[in-house]
């Protein structure tokens, strides 16, 4: 495809007009937001009113007047639509890595006598940190498996399966009503961790049955670096779940200063802690960034990026380079990962180039899509320097080795 048909595309898409919600700097071709969502051109400015007019001026009384008390939730509320969730199902709180531990632990008691997590091999690492300290503390046992053997692997000593819905590397997704389904058959708990897949790929959490759900703030839902996390408890299982890390913000009354826990009402009292006001601030700027946006749209347009790059990398790069993620747009999430001996260096070589993606071990170039704000010309453009970076070997200069960071 040459530019301008490209710029034809991005002319005629039902998100073009998204980008404008966003900061990008000139002269960069950013496809790292499922690393680090870019900045939303309202996040600044909710920040500062944040700090200046609220904590600024109005202090602790901005805890009613401004209702910070309520906004774990409310914000949350905001993330509903995007995931397919009921608003009282959702609750921003934590990180990510804690979210997971407190949901994990919880289901893991719902099931007593059962001794089994189960989980995938070459799961995002703190996933599989995650479960193996709460098996350490609770006597538990984590049981890792191949991703097409979790099915077969369920059985009836299967207290909770936790899996995350887009793999990090690969970006091949389970069938997510499948997995629910078989979890439930056996009587176990699901936990899904939609990192890779909250604002990337259209999600229906209760109409695929899920039970329990966390993800990350800070990428596709451009919520700022260390964003927190999120947390999805189904209706269902609220009354009879409960939060393993309790702590006064998750209290019925927390300003009662009693010594005795009573849970909250609902997804409430899954908090533990006091949320971070100013990180909610930009969080909510981020989700913002979805106003409007139909995510059906958003996901018609990721896999036609996605399949535009990888034709256009692949028609220009040719043998040289090999596509390791699903070759079906339909069965991956919003990134892919292209393979190459020296990735590390040739994905240095595009940074130094301004074409932004990462690296992973062993020789993975990784490459995000946000349909709000990256362009078909991009795909275009940045199929096109890397395969100079290729043609002409303008990676192989000892800069844009490993070596070099430490010399
Ligand atoms: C990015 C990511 C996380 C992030 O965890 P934090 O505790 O927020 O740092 C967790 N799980 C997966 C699958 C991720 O991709």
């Amino acid at each position: 495809m040459d530019i301008d048909e490209a710029r034809a595309l991005d002319l005629s898409s039902p998100l073009a007009f998204a980008r404008e919600r966003f900061r990008l700097p000139d002269g960069v071709i950013y496809l790292d937001g499922n690393s680090l969502g870019a900045l939303p051109k309202a996040a600044p400015q909710k920040l500062e009113e944040t700090a200046e007019r609220q904590w600024g001026e109005d202090l602790i009384a901005s805890w009613n007047k401004h209702g910070w008390i309520d906004w774990p939730t409310r914000v949350a509320a905001k993330l509903a639509p995007i995931v397919g969730a009921k608003p009282n199902e959702l609750l921003i709180a934590d990180s990510t890595s804690i979210c997971l531990f407190k949901l994990l632990a919880t289901a893991a008691q719902a099931r007593p006598g059962r001794k089994t997590i189960l989980t995938q091999r070459r799961n995002f690492p703190t996933d599989l940190y995650v479960a193996q300290g709460l098996a350490d503390l609770l006597g538990l046992h984590v049981k890792a498996v191949e991703p097409d053997k979790i099915q077969s692997a369920l059985d009836e000593d299967t207290a909770v399966v936790t899996l995350t819905h887009v793999d990090y590397r690969s970006a091949a997704f389970y069938d997510m009503r499948a997995i629910n389904e078989a979890a439930h058959a056996a009587s176990a708990l699901m936990l899904w961790d939609l990192s890779h897949s909250a604002g990337a790929i259209e999600l229906d959490l209760d109409g695929t049955g899920c039970d329990l759900a966390v993800g990350c703030g800070y990428k596709y839902l451009n919520g700022g670096p260390g964003a927190p996390a999120f947390i999805f408890v189904a209706e269902r299982l609220q009354d009879e779940l409960a939060n393993p890390l309790r702590g006064w913000m998750g209290h019925a009354e927390p300003f009662a200063f009693v010594d005795d826990y009573s849970p909250g009402e609902g997804i409430m009292k899954f908090l533990t802690g006091t949320p971070s006001i100013l990180a909610l601030a930009a969080l909510e700027a981020g989700l913002n960034t979805f106003d409007g946006i139909s995510m059906a749209d958003l996901q018609a347009k990721s896999r036609k990026l996605s399949d535009l790059f990888v034709s256009e990398v692949e028609m220009r790069c040719g043998a040289e380079v090999r596509l390791a993620s699903p070759r079906d747009p339909a069965r991956r999430g919003s990134h892919v990962v292209i393979a190459h001996l020296e990735g590390y260096a040739v994905m240095q070589a595009l940074v130094a180039r301004g074409v932004i993606g990462d690296f992973r071990a062993p020789d993975l170039m990784r490459f995000g899509f946000c349909p709000l704000y990256n362009r078909f010309e991009e795909m275009v453009q940045a199929a096109k320097i890397l395969a100079d970076i290729l043609g002409t070997g303008e990676w192989d200069q000892p800069r844009f080795h490993r070596r070099s960071k430490v010399t």
